[in-house]
Protein backbone atom coordinates (compact mmCIF):
# COMPACT_ATOMS: atom_id res chain seq x y z
CA UNK A 1 0.00 0.00 0.00
CA UNK A 2 1.14 3.59 -0.94
CA UNK A 3 0.10 6.89 -1.00
CA UNK A 4 1.12 9.32 -3.45
CA UNK A 5 0.39 12.75 -4.56
CA UNK A 6 -2.54 13.58 -7.10
CA UNK A 7 0.44 15.90 -9.01
CA UNK A 8 -0.47 18.32 -11.42
CA UNK A 9 1.64 17.07 -13.54
CA UNK A 10 0.44 13.59 -13.60
CA UNK A 11 -2.58 14.89 -14.38
CA UNK A 12 -1.12 16.83 -17.57
CA UNK A 13 0.25 13.39 -18.82
CA UNK A 14 -2.80 12.26 -19.23
CA UNK A 15 -4.31 14.82 -21.22
CA UNK A 16 -1.44 14.37 -23.72
CA UNK A 17 -2.12 10.90 -23.51
CA UNK A 18 -5.80 11.43 -24.47
CA UNK A 19 -4.89 14.02 -26.87
CA UNK A 20 -2.34 11.44 -28.45
CA UNK A 21 -4.23 10.04 -31.47
CA UNK A 22 -5.11 13.25 -32.58
CA UNK A 23 -2.04 15.14 -31.74
CA UNK A 24 -1.78 18.09 -34.81
CA UNK A 25 -0.46 21.43 -34.27
CA UNK A 26 -4.02 22.82 -33.31
CA UNK A 27 -4.42 19.81 -30.93
CA UNK A 28 -0.64 20.84 -29.06
CA UNK A 29 -2.51 24.64 -28.78
CA UNK A 30 -5.23 23.53 -27.41
CA UNK A 31 -3.40 21.36 -24.79
CA UNK A 32 -1.21 24.38 -24.14
CA UNK A 33 -4.22 26.43 -23.48
CA UNK A 34 -6.14 23.47 -20.87
CA UNK A 35 -2.66 23.58 -19.32
CA UNK A 36 -2.60 27.64 -19.08
CA UNK A 37 -5.98 26.91 -17.65
CA UNK A 38 -5.61 24.39 -15.19
CA UNK A 39 -2.71 26.31 -14.11
CA UNK A 40 -5.04 29.49 -13.16
CA UNK A 41 -7.48 27.38 -11.82
CA UNK A 42 -5.67 25.85 -9.15
CA UNK A 43 -3.41 28.81 -8.63
CA UNK A 44 -2.84 28.54 -4.55
CA UNK A 45 -2.30 24.85 -4.71
CA UNK A 46 0.38 25.44 -6.91
CA UNK A 47 1.85 27.83 -5.37
CA UNK A 48 1.88 26.13 -2.55
CA UNK A 49 3.62 23.07 -3.32
CA UNK A 50 6.35 25.23 -5.79
CA UNK A 51 7.44 26.81 -2.77
CA UNK A 52 7.72 23.38 -0.50
CA UNK A 53 10.12 21.51 -0.60
CA UNK A 54 9.12 17.49 -1.76
CA UNK A 55 9.73 14.18 0.28
CA UNK A 56 9.34 11.14 -0.72
CA UNK A 57 9.29 9.00 3.08
CA UNK A 58 9.94 5.21 2.19
CA UNK A 59 8.33 3.19 5.43
CA UNK A 60 9.22 0.01 3.67
CA UNK A 61 10.26 -3.12 6.64
CA UNK A 62 11.65 -6.24 5.01
CA UNK A 63 13.01 -7.14 8.29
CA UNK A 64 11.94 -6.02 11.45
CA UNK A 65 9.02 -3.94 11.43
CA UNK A 66 9.53 -0.70 13.88
CA UNK A 67 5.72 0.32 15.61
CA UNK A 68 6.63 3.99 14.46
CA UNK A 69 6.61 2.73 10.75
CA UNK A 70 3.78 -0.32 11.31
CA UNK A 71 0.50 0.40 9.69
CA UNK A 72 -2.94 -1.16 10.88
CA UNK A 73 -3.53 -3.92 8.41
CA UNK A 74 -7.28 -2.99 9.43
CA UNK A 75 -7.46 0.26 9.03
CA UNK A 76 -6.58 1.29 4.97
CA UNK A 77 -5.20 4.34 4.54
CA UNK A 78 -4.03 4.65 8.10
CA UNK A 79 -0.65 5.87 8.39
CA UNK A 80 2.27 5.05 10.96
CA UNK A 81 3.40 7.03 13.78
CA UNK A 82 6.89 8.56 11.94
CA UNK A 83 4.43 8.76 8.65
CA UNK A 84 1.65 11.13 10.27
CA UNK A 85 4.88 12.77 12.30
CA UNK A 86 6.39 13.75 9.24
CA UNK A 87 3.24 15.45 7.17
CA UNK A 88 2.65 17.27 10.09
CA UNK A 89 5.64 18.48 10.83
CA UNK A 90 5.75 19.45 7.19
CA UNK A 91 2.39 20.87 7.69
CA UNK A 92 2.97 23.15 10.76
CA UNK A 93 6.53 23.83 9.79
CA UNK A 94 5.21 24.93 6.06
CA UNK A 95 8.45 23.44 4.65
CA UNK A 96 7.69 20.24 3.01
CA UNK A 97 5.18 18.07 1.69
CA UNK A 98 5.48 14.48 2.45
CA UNK A 99 4.62 11.62 0.57
CA UNK A 100 5.23 7.92 2.29
CA UNK A 101 5.13 4.74 0.65
CA UNK A 102 5.98 0.98 1.37
CA UNK A 103 6.67 -0.23 -1.81
CA UNK A 104 10.14 1.04 -3.27
CA UNK A 105 9.61 -0.90 -6.43
CA UNK A 106 6.83 1.02 -7.42
CA UNK A 107 7.84 4.31 -6.34
CA UNK A 108 11.43 4.68 -5.64
CA UNK A 109 12.36 4.85 -9.60
CA UNK A 110 14.37 7.13 -12.11
CA UNK A 111 10.65 8.27 -13.30
CA UNK A 112 8.85 9.06 -9.71
CA UNK A 113 12.33 10.46 -8.09
CA UNK A 114 11.14 13.25 -10.80
CA UNK A 115 8.54 14.85 -7.65
CA UNK A 116 10.86 14.99 -5.17
CA UNK A 117 13.89 17.03 -3.44
CA UNK A 118 14.71 14.49 -0.53
CA UNK A 119 14.29 11.02 0.13
CA UNK A 120 14.00 9.86 3.73
CA UNK A 121 14.33 6.62 4.82
CA UNK A 122 13.10 4.51 7.87
CA UNK A 123 13.46 0.93 6.50
CA UNK A 124 14.84 -3.18 7.12
CA UNK A 125 16.29 -5.35 4.60
CA UNK A 126 17.01 -5.72 1.53
CA UNK A 127 14.43 -2.98 -0.39
CA UNK A 128 12.99 -4.05 -4.24
CA UNK A 129 15.33 -1.40 -5.86
CA UNK A 130 15.98 -1.96 -9.14
CA UNK A 131 19.30 -1.41 -10.50
CA UNK A 132 19.20 0.93 -12.99
CA UNK A 133 16.88 3.19 -10.54
CA UNK A 134 19.54 2.95 -7.80
CA UNK A 135 22.10 3.59 -9.97
CA UNK A 136 20.74 6.78 -11.23
CA UNK A 137 19.83 7.63 -7.30
CA UNK A 138 23.05 7.41 -6.31
CA UNK A 139 25.03 8.79 -9.53
CA UNK A 140 22.98 11.50 -10.67
CA UNK A 141 20.06 12.53 -8.44
CA UNK A 142 21.08 12.39 -5.00
CA UNK A 143 24.29 14.62 -5.90
CA UNK A 144 22.64 17.37 -7.56
CA UNK A 145 22.08 20.87 -5.53
CA UNK A 146 19.53 20.68 -3.35
CA UNK A 147 18.36 17.07 -3.04
CA UNK A 148 19.16 14.76 -0.19
CA UNK A 149 18.99 11.64 1.81
CA UNK A 150 17.71 11.12 5.03
CA UNK A 151 18.17 7.68 7.37
CA UNK A 152 15.95 7.55 10.24
CA UNK A 153 16.73 4.74 13.09
CA UNK A 154 16.70 1.48 11.56
CA UNK A 155 18.08 2.68 7.81
CA UNK A 156 20.92 1.75 8.85
CA UNK A 157 19.50 -1.82 9.24
CA UNK A 158 18.83 -2.12 5.75
CA UNK A 159 20.66 -4.01 3.44
CA UNK A 160 22.69 -5.60 6.28
CA UNK A 161 24.70 -8.25 4.55
CA UNK A 162 28.15 -9.50 3.01
CA UNK A 163 27.51 -8.32 -0.32
CA UNK A 164 29.36 -5.87 -1.62
CA UNK A 165 27.07 -5.02 -4.05
CA UNK A 166 25.18 -3.38 -1.22
CA UNK A 167 28.54 -0.76 -0.54
CA UNK A 168 26.88 2.01 -2.35
CA UNK A 169 24.02 1.93 0.30
CA UNK A 170 26.27 1.32 3.12
CA UNK A 171 27.89 4.30 2.19
CA UNK A 172 25.28 6.79 1.70
CA UNK A 173 23.86 5.86 5.02
CA UNK A 174 27.54 5.94 6.49
CA UNK A 175 27.11 3.12 9.09
CA UNK A 176 25.35 -0.66 9.27
CA UNK A 177 23.57 -1.99 12.33
CA UNK A 178 25.68 -4.82 14.37
CA UNK A 179 23.68 -4.66 17.53
CA UNK A 180 21.80 -2.28 19.87
CA UNK A 181 23.47 -2.48 23.90
CA UNK A 182 21.10 0.01 24.18
CA UNK A 183 17.21 -1.01 24.09
CA UNK A 184 14.27 0.59 23.35
CA UNK A 185 13.64 1.15 27.24
CA UNK A 186 17.12 2.98 27.68
CA UNK A 187 17.82 6.06 29.05
CA UNK A 188 20.36 7.55 27.14
CA UNK A 189 22.44 10.78 27.34
CA UNK A 190 23.76 11.71 24.25
CA UNK A 191 27.05 14.07 23.76
CA UNK A 192 26.36 17.07 21.46
CA UNK A 193 29.64 17.58 19.70
CA UNK A 194 28.99 20.40 17.34
CA UNK A 195 26.24 22.30 19.16
CA UNK A 196 26.04 25.18 16.55
CA UNK A 197 25.53 23.62 13.85
CA UNK A 198 22.13 23.72 12.80
CA UNK A 199 21.03 20.36 12.58
CA UNK A 200 22.76 19.51 15.75
CA UNK A 201 21.44 22.79 17.65
CA UNK A 202 18.41 21.53 18.51
CA UNK A 203 19.63 19.26 20.98
CA UNK A 204 21.71 21.30 23.26
CA UNK A 205 24.98 20.36 24.00
CA UNK A 206 23.87 17.14 25.87
CA UNK A 207 20.41 15.54 25.14
CA UNK A 208 18.72 12.52 27.33
CA UNK A 209 16.01 10.44 25.69
CA UNK A 210 14.73 6.92 25.95
CA UNK A 211 15.63 5.76 22.90
CA UNK A 212 17.38 2.57 21.30
CA UNK A 213 20.91 2.78 19.98
CA UNK A 214 22.91 1.10 17.66
CA UNK A 215 26.30 0.18 17.33
CA UNK A 216 27.41 0.11 13.39
CA UNK A 217 30.14 -1.65 10.88
CA UNK A 218 30.89 -0.02 8.16
CA UNK A 219 31.24 3.36 9.95
CA UNK A 220 34.10 5.62 8.22
CA UNK A 221 34.99 8.45 10.72
CA UNK A 222 37.11 10.21 7.31
CA UNK A 223 33.68 10.71 5.47
CA UNK A 224 31.18 12.15 8.19
CA UNK A 225 30.98 15.10 10.15
CA UNK A 226 29.04 13.62 13.66
CA UNK A 227 26.92 15.49 15.45
CA UNK A 228 26.42 13.29 18.17
CA UNK A 229 27.75 10.19 20.16
CA UNK A 230 26.61 8.22 23.20
CA UNK A 231 28.02 9.12 26.32
CA UNK A 232 28.42 5.81 28.39
CA UNK A 233 29.03 7.66 31.43
CA UNK A 234 25.48 8.98 30.99
CA UNK A 235 24.05 5.72 29.36
CA UNK A 236 23.82 2.97 31.83
CA UNK A 237 22.57 -0.63 30.44
CA UNK A 238 23.09 -4.25 31.07
CA UNK A 239 23.49 -4.88 27.37
CA UNK A 240 26.74 -6.00 26.17
CA UNK A 241 28.73 -3.65 23.70
CA UNK A 242 30.30 -5.47 20.45
CA UNK A 243 33.48 -3.44 20.25
CA UNK A 244 34.62 -5.75 16.92
CA UNK A 245 34.58 -2.27 15.20
CA UNK A 246 35.57 0.15 18.02
CA UNK A 247 33.78 1.96 21.27
CA UNK A 248 32.64 4.90 19.64
CA UNK A 249 29.07 4.94 19.19
CA UNK A 250 28.28 7.81 16.59
CA UNK A 251 24.31 8.72 16.61
CA UNK A 252 23.80 11.37 14.12
CA UNK A 253 25.79 12.33 11.76
CA UNK A 254 25.53 14.40 8.00
CA UNK A 255 28.36 14.17 4.71
CA UNK A 256 27.94 15.76 1.21
CA UNK A 257 27.24 13.27 -1.60
CA UNK A 258 28.38 15.45 -4.75
CA UNK A 259 26.32 18.66 -4.43
CA UNK A 260 23.66 16.78 -2.43
CA UNK A 261 23.63 16.41 1.38
CA UNK A 262 22.79 13.13 3.70
CA UNK A 263 21.89 13.25 7.33
CA UNK A 264 21.19 10.43 9.30
CA UNK A 265 19.93 10.43 12.97
CA UNK A 266 19.35 6.86 14.97
CA UNK A 267 16.98 8.16 16.67
CA UNK A 268 13.29 6.89 16.00
CA UNK A 269 13.34 3.45 17.26
CA UNK A 270 9.79 4.65 19.92
CA UNK A 271 7.02 5.93 19.14
CA UNK A 272 7.45 8.83 21.73
CA UNK A 273 10.44 10.03 19.74
CA UNK A 274 8.54 11.38 17.24
CA UNK A 275 6.57 13.58 18.89
CA UNK A 276 10.34 14.99 20.57
CA UNK A 277 10.04 19.07 19.92
CA UNK A 278 14.15 18.53 19.40
CA UNK A 279 14.04 15.83 17.31
CA UNK A 280 11.17 17.56 14.94
CA UNK A 281 12.91 20.45 15.16
CA UNK A 282 16.58 18.66 13.64
CA UNK A 283 14.42 17.18 10.58
CA UNK A 284 12.71 20.41 9.87
CA UNK A 285 16.21 22.04 9.87
CA UNK A 286 17.64 19.38 7.93
CA UNK A 287 15.48 20.13 5.00
CA UNK A 288 16.12 23.58 4.57
CA UNK A 289 19.54 22.55 5.23
CA UNK A 290 19.17 20.15 2.18
CA UNK A 291 17.65 22.83 -0.30
CA UNK A 292 20.38 25.28 0.67
CA UNK A 293 18.75 27.79 2.88
CA UNK A 294 20.91 27.28 5.71
CA UNK A 295 25.13 26.38 6.25
CA UNK A 296 25.77 23.75 8.41
CA UNK A 297 29.44 22.08 7.69
CA UNK A 298 29.60 18.38 6.08
CA UNK A 299 33.25 18.72 6.61
CA UNK A 300 34.59 15.38 8.03
CA UNK A 301 35.54 15.46 11.76
CA UNK A 302 37.67 12.08 12.18
CA UNK A 303 39.41 13.96 15.20
CA UNK A 304 36.18 13.74 17.05
CA UNK A 305 35.72 10.32 16.44
CA UNK A 306 39.16 9.16 17.87
CA UNK A 307 38.47 11.67 20.80
CA UNK A 308 35.40 9.84 21.51
CA UNK A 309 36.40 6.03 20.92
CA UNK A 310 38.91 6.53 23.46
CA UNK A 311 36.85 8.26 26.20
CA UNK A 312 34.35 5.42 24.97
CA UNK A 313 36.59 2.46 25.93
CA UNK A 314 37.55 4.37 29.18
CA UNK A 315 34.22 5.33 30.40
CA UNK A 316 33.04 0.94 29.18
CA UNK A 317 35.88 0.11 31.92
CA UNK A 318 35.22 2.59 34.60
CA UNK A 319 31.29 1.93 34.55
CA UNK A 320 31.61 -1.74 33.97
CA UNK A 321 29.71 -2.25 30.72
CA UNK A 322 29.79 -5.76 29.60
CA UNK A 323 32.49 -6.01 26.72
CA UNK A 324 32.81 -8.39 23.62
CA UNK A 325 35.15 -8.49 21.00
CA UNK A 326 37.67 -6.19 21.99
ZN1 LIG B 1 14.79 -0.15 16.69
Amino acid sequence: MHLLPRSRSTFLITIDTVLEPFMSRFCLTLALILTVHLGTSSFVMAADEATSTRILFLTQSQGFVHGSVKRDPEQAGKLAPAEVAMIQLGQQSGLFTCDCTQDAAADFTKDNLQNYDIVAFYTTGELPIADADRDYFVDEWLKEKGHGWIGFHSAADTYRTDNPEHSWYWDICGGTFIGHPWGSGSNVTLAVHDPDHPLAKPFGTEFKIQDEIYMYSHFKPENVRVLMSIDYAGSPTGGTVNAEFGFHVPVAWVRSWGEGKIYFNNLGHREETWTNPAFLESIATSVKWIRGDIEGSTEPNPVVSAKWEAKSRKDARKHDFKVEND
